[in-house]
């Protein structure tokens, strides 16, 4: 994530901090002292300040660009922030990766649930997190994605499924990757495995960034050739 290496050391040790993690008194945004309650994550000013991303017909519209219309495998891409230099979000991100607060999911993921819910124009199935590789699930103890898919499924009223496909490949970090080599590093990476689930269903997919677009269409494209009617994703950030 590329916009995640501007984050710098000094910051990730602050939100990563132990003491911040139990007792989390400083925002996880803009790291001033919490004075009012926001499930102890971020400030007032930085929930009331979530920087609005692109709208949904030109995130569309640019990951159209990348990979081509005929090779986009979604409908419509909600997202819920983009970060700029006075609200760096991405350090919410980075804390919900690594830091272990998947509380941040939970939060924001209810967000972008009523964001989905007050503007989708279909009704959706079910609600799936993109799968992490049990190798790395090993690593990091949880798969932040399924925080906030189950925060979304709650607010839109549909159920949560995270067994329908799994993550064949381990893949690295795509943060030095150009939009060309992150659409091949994902390419039939994930494979479906209740496909009868998945057959003629509507299915919403989350994950916690979109940046090119590159794994979600990648996932998207398993579940349509599993059978799936049709497919929309979802992310805390745009990137
Ligand atoms: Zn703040």
């Amino acid at each position: 994530m590329e916009i995640l290496k501007k984050f710098g050391r000094a910051a990730a040790k602050f939100a990563l901090s132990g003491r911040n993690l139990l007792f989390p008194e400083h925002c996880y945004v803009c790291g001033e002292k919490i004075s009012g309650d926001f499930g102890q994550i971020v400030c007032l000013r930085c929930r009331a300040s979530l920087p609005v991303p692109e709208s949904r017909e030109q995130t569309i519209n640019r990951l159209a660009e990348i990979h081509g219309f005929d090779n986009l495998n979604f409908i419509d891409a909600f997202c819920l922030f983009s970060p700029t230099d006075e609200f760096p979000f991405e350090r919410l991100i980075y804390a919900l990766k690594y830091g272990g607060v998947t509380k941040i999911g939970q939060v924001f993921g209810e967000i972008l649930g009523e964001l989905v819910k007050q503007n989708a124009g279909v009704k959706y199935d079910f609600v799936v997190p993109v799968p992490i590789h049990p190798a790395k699930k090993r690593e990091r103890g949880y798969n932040q994605s399924v925080y906030i898919a189950r925060a979304v499924s709650e607010a839109i009223g549909s159920n949560l499924e995270l067994d329908i496909a799994r993550r064949k490949e381990y893949t690295f970090s795509q943060t030095k990757l150009s939009a060309r080599d992150r659409i091949f590093n994902v390419k039939n990476i994930f494979e479906v495995v209740q496909a009868e689930k998945v057959k003629n269903k509507v299915i919403l997919l989350v994950d916690d960034v979109l940046t090119t677009g590159s794994t979600l269409n990648s996932f998207a494209g398993a579940c349509l050739d599993a059978g799936a009617r049709r497919i929309d994703v979802a992310a805390l950030m745009r990137a």
